[in-house]
This record gives C-alpha cells, sequence and structure tokens, in this order.
C-alpha cells in the first residue's frame, strides 16, 4: 500500500501533468491546479492514568513485602474481587474513612459524604483514631461510585488519597467489565500496630465479603440460614456483637455479611471468639457447616 502522504503528492504530480497537457493543446489560462487539503492532525492518545493490576492469590498478598504506594491486586481465580494493599493504616484511614463513614458506619449520615471536620468528630466520639477507625475495608464497587457521585453533588473536595482511589475505581471497572457485582477489599501494610498475623487475620476477614458480595449462590444461602437456622437470640447476639464495634446495626444485609466474615473466615481471637456473639464453640462449629455448604454454589 502507499501511506497516505505519497497518494496525495502522486495524485497532485498527476494533475499538474494534465493540466500542462491541456494548456498545450487549448492555449488559455487554466484554473490552478486545487492543492490537496493538509491532513488533519491524529490526536496524540491520550495519556492513561490507570492505576496497574497485579493478578496473585491471597497467599502472595498476604506475605508480600511492604510497599511505599498503595497497590491494587485483582484476585486470582475470581477475577471479580480487588484488593488495595495500602502501605500502612495511616495511608488506608485517610483513602477509606470517608467511604466507611457513608456506607456501614452508625451514627453517621447515608445521604450525604461527611466534611473532614465532620469525619474528625465521629471517630473523636468512638474514642478511636483516623488510623484504626477501621483496619481493613470491603465495599461494593458502587458503593465507592456512590461516595464519589454524592462527593460532587455535594460539594464536598476529595482529599488527594481519595482522588487516588478514584483512579483505581476506574481501572477496577476496565478490568471487571458488566453489570455483576465488584468487591473491593483493602488491607494495610506492615507497621507499629500492623504484625503479619494481623495483617493475614484482616485479609481473611475481608476475603469473606469478597466471596459474599460476588458469589450469589453463597450469599443467597448464607441469608437463607441467617432466617431459618440461626434463632432471634442468635440474631440479637451477632447484632449486639457488631453493634458494640460500630457497625449499623440497623442495616440488615450488613449484619448478615459482617456475621459470615466473622464467624466463617475470621479464626483469629484477637478478632473474633464465638463467645463474643454470645454462643458455644459447639454450636459456631455446627453453623459455619451448615455455611460451608454454601461456597460450593455459584
Ligand atoms: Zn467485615
Amino acid at each position: 500500500m502507499i501511506p497516505r502522504r505519497l497518494w496525495w503528492a502522486g495524485g497532485a504530480a498527476g494533475l499538474a501533468l494534465l493540466a500542462a497537457l491541456a494548456w498545450l493543446a487549448w492555449p488559455r489560462p487554466r484554473p490552478a491546479v486545487p492543492v490537496p487539503p493538509p491532513e488533519a492532525p491524529v490526536p496524540l492518545a491520550a495519556p492513561t492514568l490507570l492505576t496497574p493490576i497485579i493478578t496473585a492469590d491471597a497467599a502472595a498478598i498476604a506475605t508480600r513485602a511492604a510497599s511505599a504506594a498503595p497497590t491494587l491486586f485483582q484476585l486470582a481465580g475470581n477475577p471479580r474481587v480487588f484488593i488495595v494493599d495500602f502501605p500502612g493504616l495511616p495511608e488506608q484511614g485517610a483513602a477509606m474513612n470517608r467511604i466507611a463513614a457513608l456506607v456501614e458506619k452508625a451514627g453517621a449520615p447515608r445521604d450525604r459524604v461527611l466534611s473532614m471536620p465532620e469525619l474528625e468528630q465521629l471517630i473523636a466520639a468512638g474514642n478511636t483514631t483516623a488510623e484504626e477507625f477501621y483496619v481493613g475495608h470491603n465495599y461494593l464497587l458502587s458503593d465507592i461510585r456512590h461516595f464519589l457521585a454524592l462527593a460532587t453533588a455535594g460539594g464536598e473536595a476529595l482529599t488527594p488519597a481519595e482522588q487516588r482511589l478514584a483512579l483505581m475505581v476506574d481501572s477496577i471497572a476496565a478490568a471487571a467489565p458488566g453489570d455483576a457485582p465488584v468487591a473491593v477489599l483493602t488491607i494495610p501494610g506492615l507497621g507499629p500496630r500492623m504484625d503479619a498475623g494481623t495483617r493475614a487475620a484482616i485479609l481473611g476477614h475481608e476475603l469473606g465479603h469478597g466471596i459474599y458480595f460476588t458469589q450469589a449462590g453463597y450469599a443467597r444461602h448464607v441469608r437463607g440460614l441467617w432466617h431459618a437456622s440461626f434463632t432471634e437470640a442468635e440474631r440479637a447476639a451477632f447484632r449486639r456483637f457488631l453493634g458494640s464495634v460500630g457497625y449499623d446495626a440497623q442495616n440488615e444485609e450488613l449484619m448478615i455479611n459482617e456475621m459470615q466474615a466473622y464467624l466463617l473466615f475470621t479464626r483469629d481471637p484477637r478478632f473474633f471468639s464465638a463467645a463474643q456473639a454470645g454462643m458455644t464453640e459447639a454450636r459456631a462449629e455446627e453453623l459455619r457447616a451448615m455455611m460451608r455448604q454454601g461456597l460450593q454454589q455459584p
């Protein structure tokens, strides 16, 4: 093929030759040979702002070396689960705390994004710090988009850490297209108040949420058990436990999701024991066995 520029030049030369021959045969003034228009400039590709994504399994994520910047993982074997591995608790809190307040924190509004002073008040009222408001997070991608939309609608400027998260949202959406739910989990890197065992326990808990969010059959199975196999006293005890650690106990779907993440996926007694939910270990094992049957359901 002839490249586009040479094709035009050849055409122009041919037209000029024809015009010259016509002038010789018919010596009258001729209109000038039209000059082909210059080619429209080809726009350069827009610079990409997508965050790189690394595919890894849970063991590789749990034991990876610390990084100075947030790292975005896609879970091997479940490509609709993403994990943001933050350098530490401060960086995680800076990016995620206002989303936690919006989605699941008791005492915070569900219809608008808190200002930063309001968030600080909420954290202080809970006798905690921004670093340890939550030690890990889990949301649907649509929850984070809802947060971003509400911040824009309310004129609430994003912090630099939230802006960086917004770019990750774009990367995640591009890597997991379609309408099926996408889970976004976050964990902190090692630090003065975060040892390897704690980090692994947090990841295990958050991965439980990843399964619940993305495996509809499992979630359906667990909801069925919550209503039919848990007694009312057991449900009430779980609501009390979850409410005592700050979750919105009015949100039944949140209660079910957290119950399964604690009961089945959080086996570190520093975070959870059956006794905290008023349950014997034998009864907890019985319920775990029933929940596991749902893991095979797509
Ligand atoms: Zn949880």
